[in-house]
């Protein structure tokens, strides 16, 4: 039974959005602060990392760069997505595209020992848990996604992958929280301090404040720091993709991700840097050059966004749940929020209805002292 009946969460982007849904389904008062205009923003103007994402769900494919427990809160945020959706619908709000076609891994001929790397690791994977993986050769890439150019001869196809449409999904957790009685008090930048939310002009108390503010958080957070990604959102009449599709490469593994009306997202540089300043040239002839490298059909592709986002990343880029007092952070979600934050929040449920949850209480940590 969770023992609070004013409960503040400070910052609507997704870790904020699905807590102040989970949370409204109780009867408790919840207000969500955010510093965005959420009525007039387009999508791609929000401070939100959430809004930049692409999107993939991908446990596998993560693991590679991080370690199994991000394997782990993966596996199961995928178990959880689909009734988080189901809910959404449930309320006749709208359509949240979640593909469950796996995703493909795929590498030029001179990039061939990063997917030889990439194929070890993941054999190592599959030996420690269930993940699931199948080497394919050219004809069977293309069996899969028939568009793609005919230089891709092996891979992988991961079939336990998926995607989201974040963008979707963001708003319709939006208005999910509004239909449950959500009291949203956006424009409006806060502080935290312990229980109390202090805004320019006004102080109110609450009997827990969660602080999901991603970046946002640094100055309280002070061993939070960004990590600059940039991605391109275009649109290309004449490629089909059924699922994403990752590519080796030597600086970054850049992903492709289908969206709907043949919208697609080729991300994600990753440089440890705070810069928030538009796509630069290099990041750009990149991205463009392995858009075309997958397919000539993107000659002709039109770039309808070029964005810029930190991802909020604490140490060894794990995420980690700070519980000081009434002020709760949530934060550390890197790259993985889409992977992750069911899993995260289903154990914040769990810790306030006074349950174990077991396989993850390595993300709580507890102290004494406030962070204001
Ligand atoms: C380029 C890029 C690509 C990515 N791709 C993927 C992907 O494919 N898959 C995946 O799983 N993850 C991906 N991510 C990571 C994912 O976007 C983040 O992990 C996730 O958005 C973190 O969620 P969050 O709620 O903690 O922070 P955010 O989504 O950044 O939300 C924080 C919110 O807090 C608000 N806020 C900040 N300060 C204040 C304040 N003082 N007062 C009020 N409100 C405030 C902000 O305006 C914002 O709305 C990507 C990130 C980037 C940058």
């Amino acid at each position: 039974m969770i023992d609070a009946t004013n409960i503040a969460i400070v910052g609507a982007g997704l870790v904020g959005r699905l807590l102040a849904v989970e949370l409204s389904k109780h009867s408790i008062n919840v207000t969500l602060y955010e510093k965005d205009n959420l009525a007039n923003l387009k999508d791609q103007h929000a401070s939100a990392a959430a809004f930049t994402a692409a999107g993939m769900i991908a446990p596998i494919s993560e693991t590679i760069d991080s370690d199994i427990d991000t394997y782990h809160l993966g596996a199961t945020s995928i178990k959880l997505w689909p009734s988080i959706i189901e809910h959404l619908k449930n309320q006749h709000l709208q359509q949240v595209e979640f593909q469950t076609n796996g995703s493909l891994i795929i590498a030029h001929p001179q990039d061939q020992a990063e997917l030889d790397f990439f194929k070890l690791n993941t054999e190592r994977l599959t030996r420690r848990c269930n993940a699931q993986f199948q080497a394919v050769d050219d004809s069977q890439i293309h069996s899969l996604e028939p568009d793609l150019s005919s230089t891709f001869k092996q891979g992988l196809f991961l079939p336990d992958e998926a995607q989201i449409d974040n963008r979707q999904l963001m708003s319709s957790l939006l208005l999910a929280c509004k239909a449950q009685n959500v009291s949203i008090i956006d424009n409006t930048p806060v502080q935290i301090r312990n229980n109390c939310v202090v805004s320019k002009d006004t102080q109110h108390a609450f009997d827990l404040v969660f602080d999901c503010r991603g970046f946002g958080a640094k100055q309280q957070l002070t061993n939070l720091r960004g990590v600059r990604g940039e991605v391109l959102r275009v649109s290309c009449d004449e490629f089909t993709l059924s699922r994403p599709v990752r590519l080796m490469h030597p600086r970054y593994q850049l992903y492709l991700a289908p969206k709907p009306n043949k919208h697609f997202v080729i991300g994600a540089t990753q440089i440890e840097s705070e810069d928030q300043s538009a796509v630069s040239v290099q990041s750009m002839m990149e991205l463009c050059s392995a858009l075309y490298s997958i397919s000539p059909a993107f000659a002709e592709a039109r770039i309808l966004e070029q964005n810029t986002n930190l991802r909020p990343a604490l140490a060894n880029n794990k995420p980690c749940i700070q519980v000081c007092d009434k002020h709760i952070s949530i934060n550390g979600l890197f790259r993985h929020g889409y992977l992750i934050a069911p899993a995260i929040i289903h154990s914040v449920m769990s810790w306030l209805n006074g349950k174990e949850c077991q396989h993850f209480n390595h993300l709580f940590t507890f102290t004494e002292q406030s962070h204001a």
